[in-house]
């Protein structure tokens, strides 16, 4: 079977992790700092913070922008499930913005309808590796309102000649092995402030501090700490680390592999499909996902799977789940473009170690079933 997604390891990666295994520190040690400078650098931030997951770093975010009990934090209803559980984590309600058909990402107008007195925090989510426009978004919402980009198809992109990770207030990845880079589980924020970064650091660890300008009773002993909020356990291991860092030195020519991927499935599929939205002149798709539109989807999916190959669906609109449904009350109808996309949406295989032979399976397949 031809999966659509797939991490890329190769002997160097490999090498990173043993010898991260050899050294003093299995967990808390230098390799965590330096995969986060090397982050930083990459989206061109001061700051960058890692976590266990994508899913721990949203709910960071949500944590860090102060959202709770009577706030709305806003995201796309064309989405993983995640970044609107982050909301409801810590108490918020999830609103959910219907996508511009354009690019199937929400839009500064799609997010103004949706957007209320309570809107505590926006998650712009750029679907695909699609960059969303979030200079328009926060312009749209205003200063009062957090924008937290979920970047976590969009590593290695580019938005108007700038790095994902460098426009919103947060920027979260995920390094899930589905992903451009991959931790085995892993996540990051991206960010420019300095009270948001140390909330970050403090809630990925408990609540706790040992900074004696911070403590209540500094003179208590080398031994004290204190806890002055109610953090988790949502630190990445420096094993994790050390692949990351490896890995995230080669995610240009991961992008670079996708983007030829999907160059190729442009070219031989035009006019077969309905293909993806065009890439803006000045921006860089990271290609996590390639996904066309299909008539007949549950058809051509298993018809492609009769094949070898191992379409996905991305996504479900969230509020459609049915924990949505009888959480908030959400129902088929919300937003009619997203349920419109969910249709006909097939994702197809996309991932550096794709070789050209599967490539041509998967266009043969595509055009043989489709009828083309
Ligand atoms: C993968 C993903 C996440 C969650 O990341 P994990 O690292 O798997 O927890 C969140 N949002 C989107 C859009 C994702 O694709």
């Amino acid at each position: 079977m031809i999966p659509y997604g797939r991490q890329t390891i190769e002997d160097d990666d490999v090498a990173a992790v043993l010898e991260a295994l050899r050294s003093d520190f299995l967990t808390q040690g230098p390799r965590v700092a330096a995969f986060e400078a090397q982050l930083a650098e990459l989206a061109g931030t001061p700051y960058a913070v890692a976590f266990s997951s994508g899913t721990a770093a949203l709910h960071a975010a949500c944590f860090a922008a102060g959202a709770g009990p009577g706030d709305e934090v806003v995201t796309s209803a064309l989405t993983f499930a995640a970044s609107a559980n982050c909301a409801a984590y810590v108490g918020a309600t999830p609103v959910f913005a219907d996508i511009d058909p354009a690019t199937w990402n929400v839009s500064a107008e799609t997010v103004a309808a949706v957007v209320s007195e309570r809107t505590r925090a926006v998650i712009p989510v750029s679907f695909t590796g699609l960059p969303a426009p979030i200079a328009e978004i926060r312009a749209a919402v205003g200063p009062d309102v957090v924008v937290i980009e979920d970047a976590a198809h969009a590593i290695g992109g580019r938005r108007a000649g700038r790095p994902v990770g460098a426009d919103a207030d947060m920027t979260v990845f995920s390094f899930h092995p589905v992903k451009t880079v991959t931790t085995g589980e892993g996540g990051a924020i991206t960010l420019s402030d300095p009270k948001l970064y140390q909330r970050l650091l403090d809630f990925r660890s408990h609540g706790m501090t040992k900074d004696p300008a911070r403590l209540e009773r500094p003179d208590e002993g080398g031994w004290y700490m204190e806890q002055h909020l109610l953090g988790f356990n949502y630190r990445i291991t420096d094993l994790q680390c050390a692949l990351g860092s490896s890995q995230l030195a080669k995610t240009e020519r991961f992008v670079a592999a996708r983007n030829a991927i999907a160059a190729r499935y442009r070219e031989e599929l035009a006019g077969v499909v309905a293909l993806p939205p065009e890439v803006p002149a000045d921006s860089l798709h990271a290609y996590h996902l390639f996904v066309i539109s299909v008539a007949e989807r549950r058809r051509v999916y298993d018809a492609l799977r009769e094949r070898g190959v191992l379409a996905q669906i991305h996504y479900l609109p969230v509020y459609l789940h049915p924990y949505y449904r009888d959480t908030y009350g959400y129902a088929p109808g919300l937003c009619p473009e997203a349920e419109t996309y969910y249709e006909g949406c097939l994702s197809l295989p996309c991932f550096p170690g794709l070789t050209e032979d599967e490539q041509t399976t998967v266009i043969t397949a595509v055009r043989d079933i489709v009828g083309a």
